[in-house]
């Protein structure tokens, strides 16, 4: 197949429905996520390909509809299934994935279980994913291979597809190099990133991880480094890089860097909030709270999210400040992974029972404390409790990015500026250092947070607010997606030839210096708002 675009990623883009016996593939109903932005980029090329799983019976079998060509607002891409059994599924994904590297990407070396991993299945499931991408692309294709569980596709496809060009992204953190040394397979991860044109991480820190890790493994030299602008630096911050690697060199070999975080898209978010229904639903949700202060904290279940230590405080808030029973309520969404994982389980219980206790000891007639949704609250009714709440607290131990701090931001409406009390483990902390930022692994640090947020003062909030919502709309999806499609053309781009080149990612040659679409027309998914400046620090 000749596509120009082979995008790598475990997920089907779409969902698949049997309607009458019939199997249909339909556009994803949110329009919130990675997964649109993704399939954006296909409107950048003349063909575009993407590789994700699907559970098969046994081994070998080839999967109902191998080939699916779909045709949606992104226009026609092909999607080709790597039939993977459900022992292959556990295996990859839940037990080498999720027990073995997960842990020690979020820097958890008490829970990273070297023996459970089944490092033979998960070079299996890498060459079939990299042999799938190989069938769709042209022979100087660009492969988008996307997140740790695809961490040796890029091998495989370098040793069938010479000349392609691969990109990678993380979307999770990249640890320091003393916690990425507990991978007994750090060499083979190492060479297959090393194979690739380009690696991508959400922020500077966890590219300068990279850059050490891989510098203590193999004879890599720092090409090019450069300072990181203003508004992803600041100062004092856990996670702050003044300076970042664009370029290392391995042998004659060159390997770009790129750290730019994943936006939310605000425009998107705001036009939902206006339409009635959420509009409605927010003042419902007012209505119902009365007097009440809302304070939202979502996230899925997982011991990296530290739902745990939001629960702990707020109960010592309300040992601490018994004046706030009755006035304030917790709404928590700790959503379960449906992987049968025996940690995930665990912590849900936990959960669970925390949520119980505090019930159990504050809770009257008229008031309860929190509110625990354990199954996925639907994108729009978020944005509604958003709008709802005056409070934000994200309060990871440890989190790639984290996009709910941001959509928080966005759902912001100008006569409400709610407060954001922010982990500083998680990689958008430091775009947002207008947040409350918090050590959650200390109890007075985010003691001291979540006082500072109760009690600031209304010029206060709208102050910090208005510097966040400057970031996060500067820092937006489209932005990124922007972003992205420069480096790619710059790898497109012979030797020698400027960065000022309107050279198109496109192979029609056709100058196409942002994301657009084949024959004219907005190629975003979204209504554009203009960019704001990046807030001064
Ligand atoms: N989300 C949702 N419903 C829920 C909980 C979460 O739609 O009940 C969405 C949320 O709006 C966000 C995403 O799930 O877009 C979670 O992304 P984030 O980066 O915060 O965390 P991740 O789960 O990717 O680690």
């Amino acid at each position: 197949m000749n596509s120009d675009l082979v995008i790598v990623y475990h997920r089907q883009p779409f969902e698949e429905v049997v309607v009458d016996g019939e199997t249909l593939y339909q556009e994803n109903k949110s329009p919130n996520g990675i997964v649109p932005t993704l399939k954006s980029f296909f409107q950048t090329v003349e063909r575009g390909s993407w590789i994700a799983w699907k559970h098969v019976d046994r081994d070998g079998d080839e999967v109902d509809d191998r080939r699916v060509t779909m045709n949606d607002r992104h226009g026609e891409y092909e999607v080709l299934r790597v039939g993977l059994t459900e022992p292959q599924v556990r295996s990859f994904y839940h037990v080498t994935s999720k027990a073995s590297l997960w842990p020690v990407l979020h820097s958890f070396a008490p829970h990273f279980d070297a023996e459970a991993a089944d490092w033979e299945t998960f070079r299996e499931v890498n060459r079939r994913f990299a042999e799938a991408a190989c069938e769709e692309a042209s022979d100087d294709a660009l492969i988008w291979v996307h997140d740790y569980n695809l961490w040796l596709t890029p091998h495989y496809i370098r040793q069938i597809k010479p000349n392609a060009k691969i990109a990678f992204f993380h979307h999770t953190p990249f640890p320091s190099a003393d916690l990425f040394s507990l991978l007994p397979w750090r060499g083979e991860i190492v060479d297959s990133l090393l194979a690739c044109d380009i690696v991508g991480f959400h922020i500077p820190r966890y590219a300068e991880n990279f850059v050490q890790v891989a510098r203590s493994l193999r004879d890599v030299d720092v090409a090019e480094r450069v300072a990181v602008e203003p508004g992803l630096t600041p100062r004092g911050a856990a996670l702050s890089e003044p300076e970042v690697t664009t370029k290392l060199s391995y042998g004659d070999h060159t390997v770009h860097l790129d750290a730019w975080p994943i936006g939310t898209n605000p425009s998107l978010i705001r036009k939902v909030l206006d339409e009635p229904v959420a509009a409605d639903r927010a003042a419902q949700i007012a209505a119902e709270l009365g007097d009440q202060q809302l304070i939202v904290s979502v996230g899925r279940v997982d011991y990296t999210k530290g739902t745990t230590e939001t629960l702990l405080a707020y109960e010592r808030l309300l040992e601490r400040r018994p004046e706030l029973r009755g006035h304030i309520k917790l709404m928590v969404t700790s959503v379960a992974a449906a992987t049968g994982m025996t940690v995930y389980e665990e912590t849900q219980e936990e959960i669970e029972q925390l949520v119980g206790r505090i019930h159990g000891r504050f809770a009257t007639l008229s008031w309860g404390p929190i509110m625990l949704f354990t199954t996925p609250v639907p994108f729009e009714e978020l944005l509604s409790y958003y709008r709802a709440a005056s409070m934000c607290w994200i309060t990871p131990l440890r989190d790639g990015l984290n996009l709910v701090a941001k959509e928080y931001v966005a759902a912001r409406d100008d006569d409400q500026p709610g407060v954001l009390v922010l982990s500083e483990f998680t990689g958008c902390s430091v775009e947002l250092p207008d947040a409350v930022t918090a050590n959650p692994y200390s109890h007075v640090s985010l003691d001291a947070a979540i006082d500072t947020a109760l009690d600031m003062s209304t010029a206060e909030r709208t102050h910090r607010m208005a510097r966040l919502t400057l970031s996060v709309d500067r820092y937006d999806i489209e932005h990124w997606a922007e972003h992205i499609l420069g480096q790619f053309q710059a790898l497109r781009r012979p030797a020698g030839r400027g960065q000022g080149d309107p050279e198109s990612f496109s192979r029609r040659g056709t100058p196409q210096p942002t994301l657009g679409r084949r024959s004219g027309g907005s190629p975003r998914s979204h209504a554009g708002t203009p960019r704001s400046p990046a807030p001064p620090r």
